[in-house]
């Protein structure tokens, strides 16, 4: 049997792609080099009955209602707002930065209309290229150099092994600075946990009757016999892996950044006081995450994780330095040339080399499979 889509890779990205192009007719063929869908947001029921995320914490938030209503389809949300507790200074304190982490590092009691020109104060006593020139630069320019070094600083150089002077100013987007006293993680419309688990959500989107799937097979050692499963006048190929092997690192290879995690099941019915308490200046794992909090199950044992930043392993970050911008660009341009003979999309956090969050994901595999329907 031939296919018109060959999809690679069965996670959020490919399976968007995967559903939207099987709803039109399209007959499409997923292969998945793992043994299970849903990628690095794949997750599983520990026999302690806690839904437990195999690749570290993936909250799901997002302002774009598109992406919202298309994962409806799919799953129901339990509500969740996310909440963060940062160990510094021996103190369990809320981040990202609001007014009620200001009291607690400074010993202060300011109000949230003070909270403005506190931050100026700090920031006129540091020093920093305007406009920032790296992350350093974008966060000392909002929150000044006390209350960097505490919470961002070794964090970073924990999480990406290199110094913070090295990273784009982009990554510090991801965390706003807030003068009010919000203490959640994202202030997003739409927040949430699958109720059944993203696998279970990414198999409701693969359940399809137009859609097959390949699990245990991996595009490069296919090689020909990939391509031989395609209707081969007008068969596309949607590709999210590592965007560097696709061409055979032949700009070089991208950086990525993985992760060693560690999982305990704790005989007590909670560990902490939050679904996630992140370690900047202690111990050589980020952060602590407690997966009872996000899901709401209920038992008298608790699953635990640390994650340990490592060079090498399943690649989860991509590392935006200046020279991985460069490489990605020249392999963009060819991606580029591919996907205008409309026979490819390349999409998804290692296909783009984009920090996407997932909900950034699922919006670039719709536009990107509408584009193409819409030229077809
Ligand atoms: N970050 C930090 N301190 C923290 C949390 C985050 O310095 O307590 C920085 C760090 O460089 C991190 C980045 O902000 O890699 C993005 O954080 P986020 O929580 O979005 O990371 P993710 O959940 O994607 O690992």
């Amino acid at each position: 049997m031939k296919f018109n889509c060959l999809v690679v890779g069965a996670g959020i990205s490919g399976a968007t792609c995967a559903r939207i192009l099987a709803e039109t007719g399209r007959k499409v063929l997923v292969i998945e080099k793992q043994k299970n869908s849903a990628g690095n947001c794949h997750d599983y029921l520990s026999k302690e009955g806690i839904t437990v995320h195999t690749h570290g914490p993936h909250i799901f938030h997002t302002n774009n209602k598109q992406v919202w209503d298309f994962l409806n389809r799919f799953t129901e949300f339990r509500f969740f707002q996310h909440r963060v507790l940062s160990f510094a200074d021996g103190l369990l304190i809320p981040f990202p930065i609001n007014t009620d982490t200001i009291n607690m590092v400074f010993n202060t009691s300011i109000t949230t209309e003070d909270v403005f020109s506190f931050l100026e104060k700090e920031v006129k006593k540091a020093s920093f290229a305007n406009p920032p020139l790296n992350f350093r630069d974008a966060v000392v320019s909002q929150v000044g150099e006390r209350l960097y070094n505490l919470f961002f600083k070794n964090y970073t150089i924990k999480q990406w092994g290199r110094q913070p002077e090295e990273l784009s100013a982009e990554i510090a987007k991801r965390i706003p600075v807030r003068t009010n006293r919000d203490g959640r993680y994202f202030s997003d419309q739409y927040q949430g946990i699958p109720s059944e688990g993203y696998t279970k959500m990414v198999d409701n989107m693969l359940n399809h009757e137009n859609i097959s799937i390949l699990f245990g097979a991996d595009y490069f050692k296919l090689g020909n016999l990939a391509s031989a499963f395609l209707d081969e006048e007008k068969g596309l190929t949607i590709y999210t892996g590592e965007l560097d092997k696709f061409f055979d690192y032949k700009y070089g290879e991208l950086e990525y950044r993985s992760l060693h995690i560690e999982f305990k099941t704790i005989e007590q019915e909670w560990y902490q006081n939050a679904a996630v308490v992140n370690y900047p200046n202690d111990y050589d794992f980020t952060r602590i995450t407690e997966f009872k909090h996000m899901t709401g199950e209920r038992s008298d044992k608790t699953v635990i994780c640390m994650e340990y930043p490592r060079d090498k392993g399943i690649p989860y970050y991509v590392v935006i330095t200046e020279s991985n911008t460069k490489k990605r660009e020249l392999y963009m341009a060819d991606v580029k040339a591919l996907e205008k003979n409309g026979k490819f999309i390349f999409t998804g956090r290692l296909a783009e080399y984009k920090y996407y969050n997932m909900d950034q994901a699922i919006l670039a595999a719709i536009e990107k499979t509408e584009k193409y329907l819409k030229s077809c």
